[in-house]
């Protein structure tokens, strides 16, 4: 589904991608760990084409789309869920959500959309509660909901999710986790996911890679990563998962 084959990446001078390769089957979930400045989102916003790799391919359902603009990468079934959530915070949760649907609004009727809002009201009951309420007045983990919402009316084949589970609360982080898991399975939908908490996303992932000063230097199986010595030191807090 995503083949990414040593891409390179430079801000100014600065290497910050260095002969990445990685790939990630469909309906498969990886996750993406690795040390602040280790060039994670940089990867992210490769794919998603916000950067401009030097060299190197990436290719999404066999098609090459490291030099397509971001919003024909949205077309072919990406989504983006940033770090921070960047939902639009003067808008309504409805509205938010609506815009996910956007690149689909000229192809596809109104109603199609509407049916897929209530899907996501079903998904997360909260944001339904929560409608018309101005996105920037929503709790952090009510703001991921609402991110992940957003992605999903896309209709994406791939979601990208930057660090969910920051700055939430251990209880929502469960909950984000879950539905992240339910959108693989029920869903089918493949994700890569960059994650700090490396504990929760090996749980959920099939696999995993480690990205150090932009070099990807191990990779595998979530089960076998989960009780790998050298990860559980530099991740988990040293103890056994
Ligand atoms: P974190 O976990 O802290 O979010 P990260 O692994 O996602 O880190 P990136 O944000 O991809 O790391 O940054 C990788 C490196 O590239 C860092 O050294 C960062 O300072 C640098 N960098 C990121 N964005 C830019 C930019 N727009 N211009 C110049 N350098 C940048």
């Amino acid at each position: 589904m995503l083949e990414i084959r040593n891409l390179n990446v430079f801000y100014d001078q600065v290497h910050v991608l260095k002969d990445v390769s990685l790939r990630l089957e469909k309906g498969s979930c990886l996750t993406l760990l690795g040390a602040n400045g280790a060039g994670k989102s940089t990867l992210i916003n490769a794919i998603c084409g916000l950067i401009g790799p030097a060299s190197g391919s990436i290719v999404f359902a066999g098609r090459e789309i490291s030099r397509l603009p971001a919003y024909r990468i949205v077309g072919l079934g990406i989504a983006q869920v940033p770090e921070g959530r960047q939902v639009f915070a003067n808008m309504t949760v409805r509205d938010n959500l609506r815009l996910g649907a956007y690149a689909r609004l000229s192809k596809e009727g109104k109603k199609d959309i509407q049916a897929d809002l209530e899907k996501v009201f079903d998904m997360f009951p909260r944001l339904r509660e929560r409608k018309n309420q101005l996105s920037g007045t929503l709790s952090g983990g009510e703001q991921q909901m609402l991110a992940l919402g957003r992605a999903i009316m896309s209709h994406p084949k791939l979601i990208l999710l930057d660090e969910p589970s920051l700055g939430l609360a251990p209880l929502v982080v469960s909950y984000i986790f879950e539905m992240i898991s339910r959108l693989r399975q029920e869903g089918g939908i493949s994700i890569l996911m960059v994650e700090q908490n490396a504990r929760a996303a090996l749980r959920i992932a099939n696999r995993g890679c480690v990205l150090e000063t932009g070099r990807i230097t191990m990779e595998g199986l979530s089960s076998e990563l989960i009780n790998n010595p050298e990860l559980q030191k530099a991740f988990l807090g040293g103890s056994r998962a």
